[in-house]
């Protein structure tokens, strides 16, 4: 169903014009408008009341940039696309930024250094304040000129700024106030034990595809699952099937997830079906370019995982084609020439969330999930 973004603002419960043109009585009238007062007082607040939780994709092309910006105005950036272009990556991080009314990045979180995720950082340092960088530590594929160029750019920039630097371990939680935000992964670790709520076996294990341990910058990517009240948002930024797989089995250590940014852009090397039948998340949203990731197999585990109500995708996928990209409405930027629209979720501690499509300026609302039972299940 489609329809318009709350309001957020409580609407009125009582009528006062109303009540003046009726024929009650002066005595009626004052014991109504004390009941009136009694049901305002004692109402629940409504389900979106209050400022919610929002994240802005920016469409990188391809890249990732994602902005979160907490109901208090904490902000948290996770990569920064890629450089050049004239800094469009950054302009378009700056946009989300005014429209979020933000006027400093409080934390800056880069997944890896691959260039499509940390190439943008010093185009965007020129235009805002950043408090903090949070990073999985050694770029570890230095033999890639393009990422060692990214790597050294970064350490140049750390110094030339004097920016304050986290890195960060698989285990620790991030000092991010009003959303707890957990490291999943990082620099090649993962949690070890399962986090609270999650820990039962998962199905497929036995018979799931073995992925070769992969040695680029992406098996070391920093990922991080947001807890926001009821909800939970799983961004692992590239991280490969060979992790993934040590992630939910034989158990699984993640539980579902109500949201989930799909890693690695939909790319081959992610998205093992084995995994996201495990966290089965009820909404995806694909940050692809219309030719980088956003792959039928991709697509496909993300698609056939037992809860997804709905598949968002940044772009159009030229390789997905007919069979394998999601009905229009849910595309930022449909095939032809790029408008760098972007997706936006707002989301309420009670489990309320809604995705706002910047170039059909509707927004889909998602009510809260029945209570989910243990994460083994699924
Ligand atoms: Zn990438």
């Amino acid at each position: 169903m489609q329809r318009t973004p709350p309001a957020g603002i409580r609407q009125p419960t009582f009528g006062w014009d109303r009540v003046a043109a009726t024929a009650f009585s002066h005595w009626a009238l004052l014991t109504l408008m004390g009941c009136a007062l009694l049901s305002v007082a004692k109402a629940a607040p409504r389900p979106e009341e209050g400022k919610p939780l929002q994240i802005y994709f920016v469409d990188v092309e391809g890249g990732q940039a994602t902005l979160f910006v907490t109901p208090e105005g904490k902000s948290l950036l996770v990569d920064t696309g890629w450089p050049d272009s004239n800094g469009r990556d950054a302009d378009r991080i700056m946009a989300a930024a005014k429209l979020a009314g933000i006027k400093q990045l409080d934390f800056v979180l880069l997944t890896h250094y691959h260039i499509d995720h940390a190439g943008g950082l010093t185009q965007l340092a020129a235009q805002i304040p950043i408090e903090m960088m949070i990073d999985h530590g050694e770029n570890r594929e230095p033999k890639n000129a393009a990422t060692e160029e990214v790597w050294e750019e970064y350490q140049k920039l750390l110094v030339k700024e004097k920016l304050n630097r986290i890195v960060a371990k698989a285990g620790e939680t991030l000092p991010l106030e009003g959303v707890e935000a957990r490291v999943i992964s990082s620099d090649g670790a993962l949690i070890e034990k399962p986090l609270g709520g999650a820990g039962g076996k998962s199905e497929g294990c036995d018979v799931a595809k073995q992925y070769r341990p992969d040695h680029t910058e992406n098996a070391r990517s920093l990922g991080v699952l947001l807890t926001f009240g009821k909800l939970r948002i799983l961004d692992l930024g590239d991280l490969t099937s060979d992790k993934e797989v040590q992630l939910v089995c034989p158990v699984n250590k993640l539980g579902a997830v109500d949201i989930y940014i799909v890693s690695h852009h939909g790319s081959l090397t992610s998205n093992s079906p084995v995994f996201l039948n495990a966290i089965a998340p009820r909404v995806a949203i694909m940050d692809n370019g219309s030719a980088k990731g956003g792959v039928p197999s991709s697509w496909d585990a993300v698609k056939k995982s037992p809860r997804v109500e709905d598949f968002w995708q940044l772009h159009y996928s030229d390789e997905g084609g007919a069979a394998h990209n999601t009905e229009d409405s849910f595309i930022a930027n449909p095939a032809g020439p790029d408008a760098g629209n972007y997706l936006k979720l707002s989301a309420w501690p009670d489990g309320n969330f809604e995705l706002f499509n910047s170039r059909t300026k509707q927004a889909k609302h998602y009510s809260p999930a029945n209570e989910m039972k243990s994460s083994g299940d699924f």
